[in-house]
């Protein structure tokens, strides 16, 4: 149920509604709007009676929400929701590129990545430092030396950072070295570590899972929206199909759905969508022609020699042209490539 609240509304209506649907024993969600403020529900064991709060003072009107997700739905909000990161806005009119290595090696392969994304049209530098692999015996990250050398490329470059978070353990610091908390496709579904980052105040990438579909990706975004993280840019990074040419397949259907669907930004993830070099920047320019809101792209210095996903990593001057040609996209669709001063 959304609770949609009258232009004039004053801050006592406000109360009194989230009052009673506090007294009801379930909770409300403030949702800002451009000229109403709206309350959303959550926690209510089934259907809620419109008319109870349809008859309290101003209140427009109460509508019941069709989809299990509530909070990340279209039918909550309409407007698409922007998320803050640092001075730059995700979600917006411009597309934002994270690029960087798919691990964080050494201060010289961070730094210089860092500087070259930069200088190729990137507004943020991806790097993971607590890599979930497949394999036990393969790297898996330097850990907090990682985070401590993703501190000195933002030092030096200004650029913002994105890592990935893999467990509850390390939550506090991944936040407190990273810009934007990346859940990966793996932990989609890990619903502990979703609440765990839900209760932070920090900007959330969530990968969509190897095998899950929009809904699961949509539920699990709602997860994080539950506990009052509203910070949340959702990322289609290829799923599992038959095909095994490919890495996975990138499935950009998802993209003009989740926008339909949901008021959080979208981005995709070419790397691990196709997982092959010489691809990559095909699926760049694909995902901003069906409407992303920003891609997160693997770039390393030395793909070949990489410790992690060298197969799908772009090097720098492939990097820069693939950016080169996504600007031209981007134009096309009337979004504009912000670039850092
Ligand atoms: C990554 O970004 O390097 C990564 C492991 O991504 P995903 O969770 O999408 O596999
Ligand atoms: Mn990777």
């Amino acid at each position: 149920m959304l609770i949609v609240m009258r232009p004039d509304a004053t801050a006592q209506d406000i109360e009194r509604v989230n009052d009673e649907i506090r007294r009801r024993g379930w909770h409300p969600h403030a949702i800002p709007g451009g000229s109403r403020t709206a309350i959303g529900i959550t926690g209510n064991p089934g259907a809620v009676e419109p008319e109870p709060f349809r008859v309290l003072p101003g209140v427009a009107d109460a509508i019941p929400i069709s989809q299990p997700f509530k909070l990340v739905s279209r039918e909550v909000k309409q407007e698409d929701s922007q998320v803050r990161v640092g001075d730059l806005t995700l979600g917006g009119a411009a597309i934002h590129v994270i690029a960087g290595p798919c691990s964080v090696e050494s201060r010289e392969q961070i730094i210089s990545t860092a500087q070259a994304v930069k200088k190729a049209g990137a507004t943020m530098l991806r790097g993971g430092a607590f890599k979930p692999r497949t394999s036990p015996y393969e790297f898996q990250g330097l850990k907090g030396d990682g985070l401590a050398l993703l501190a000195e490329a933002r030092k030096e470059t200004g650029l913002l950072v994105t890592t990935e978070v893999k467990d509850t353990a390390t939550l506090a610091a991944v936040a407190d070295h990273t810009d934007i908390l990346q859940v990966g496709a793996r932990n989609m579904q890990n619903f502990s570590l979703l609440e765990a980052v839900g209760e932070t105040r920090k900007p959330v990438l969530l990968k969509r899972g190897i095998s899950a579909t929009i809904k699961e990706l949509l539920m699990a975004a709602e997860y994080i929206v539950a506990r009052g993280n509203t910070q949340v840019i959702l990322c289609e990074r290829g799923i599992r199909t038959f095909e095994n040419m490919t890495r996975n397949t990138l499935d950009l259907n998802a993209v003009p759905m989740l926008k339909a669907l949901t008021h959080l930004p979208v981005f995709v993830d070419p790397s691990h969508g196709i997982g092959v070099r010489k691809a990559v920047p095909a699926m760049m320019r694909a995902a901003v022609a069906a409407g992303a809101d920003g891609l997160i792209v693997e770039v390393h210095p030395d793909p070949p020699r990489a410790k992690s996903d060298g197969f799908q990593s772009l090097d720098f001057s492939e990097f820069e042209k693939a950016m080169g040609e996504v600007r031209a996209i981007a134009a096309a669709m009337g979004r504009e490539m912000v670039r850092l001063g």
